[in-house]
């Protein structure tokens, strides 16, 4: 029986467990594949303070893992699969096992989105991609399309405009949700990066790997081919619940709700990071949510022991 069981080593689990074994509380740690979440698909995070030159998505990732060393941290490694119990015994369901802990934090973060095209899957990995840091090298010196309005789409497209030889950021508005830095600095890459604004993409080409693009604009209906090598999602993100009671409240979009204080409806969870429902998703706000639900959990924990 451990005081904690954090689900997701993201900066947002991470963070938690951290505050929680520096409270003397023993914590397990599940990470579903390599721990740090999000930021390891991340080249660069030019906002996070302290670092005013930026800091590699992966060294940001090693910096926070190192802090968990010689902490009362266990750190599992596998997919939860369920939760269930209440309060003071919860059980964690992983690959056949059973894991208790008196309380829960969800720090299980998103996953990316797709387009929902016909053909979307069968091109994964033969020109569609959805991480511009894993596959982007393969498009060295070729044409790329990025998908999206936000941060990680304007990211992402500066990103590839140092790799590839020809991006295409293809937008469903006239305007950007993401920083206007980053659409400065594209518009200053003009001759490498188109921006096409009002369009969508209607459909996929290529058998066995991507070879276009047909692309339509959303006012006037027209369509055109696009010759492109490989194309980039970013059309946002979904959160990762299914491991989660039913009853545990979701807003419209299935993020989780919380008050202030990280607190879900169910007593003794606790959810922190992207799965949260909330106005910014950084890794800095990740981090706030992982700090503040620990120390809640630890508030919660001498109450469950009077
Ligand atoms: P996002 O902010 O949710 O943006 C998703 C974009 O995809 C929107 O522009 C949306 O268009 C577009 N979109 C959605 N569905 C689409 C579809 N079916 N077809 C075409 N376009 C579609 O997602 P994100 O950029 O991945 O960012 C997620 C969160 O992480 C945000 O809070 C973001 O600020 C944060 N983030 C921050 C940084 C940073 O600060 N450095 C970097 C990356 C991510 P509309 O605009 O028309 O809705």
């Amino acid at each position: 029986m451990h005081d904690a069981i954090v689900i997701g080593a993201g900066p947002a689990g991470i963070t938690a467990s951290l505050y929680l074994a520096r409270s003397a509380c023993s914590v397990l740690l599940f990470e579903q594949m390599t721990p740090g979440g999000q930021i390891l698909m991340t080249d660069i995070l030019e906002n996070y303070p302290g670092h005013p030159k930026g800091i590699k998505g992966y060294e940001l990732s090693d910096l926070f893992l190192a802090h968990l060393d010689g902490l009362a941290v266990e750190r599992v490694s596998g997919t939860v699969e369920s939760v269930s119990g209440a309060a003071g015994n919860f059980v964690a369901r992983s690959d056949g096992n059973d894991y208790a802990g008196k309380t829960m934090l969800v720090c299980t973060g998103a996953r990316h989105r797709n387009l929902g095209l016909e053909n979307e899957t069968k091109l994964v990995g033969r020109g569609v991609s959805y991480c511009a840091l894993c596959d982007g090298n393969f498009f060295r010196g070729q044409t790329v399309a990025v998908v999206g309005g936000g941060n990680s789409a304007l990211e992402e497209a500066l990103y590839l405009s140092k790799i590839a030889d020809k991006v295409y950021l293809i937008h469903r508005r006239d305007s950007f949700r993401g920083a206007k830095t980053y659409l400065e600095r594209l518009e200053k890459a003009s001759d490498k990066v188109s921006i096409l604004h009002d369009t969508v993409i209607s459909s996929l080409h290529g058998e066995t790997a991507l070879t276009g693009l047909t692309l339509k604009n959303v006012h006037s209906g027209k369509e055109r081919h696009l010759s492109v090598d490989g194309l980039f999602v970013y059309v946002g993100f979904t959160p990762m619940t299914d491991c989660l009671p039913e009853n545990l409240v979701r807003d419209s979009h299935g993020f989780i709700t919380t008050d202030t204080e990280m607190r879900t409806n169910i007593p003794g969870i606790f959810a922190a990071g992207d799965i949260r429902s909330k106005l910014c998703r950084q890794v800095i706000t990740a981090s706030g949510d992982g700090a503040t639900a620990a120390q809640a959990a630890f508030v919660f924990l001498e109450q469950l022991h009077v």
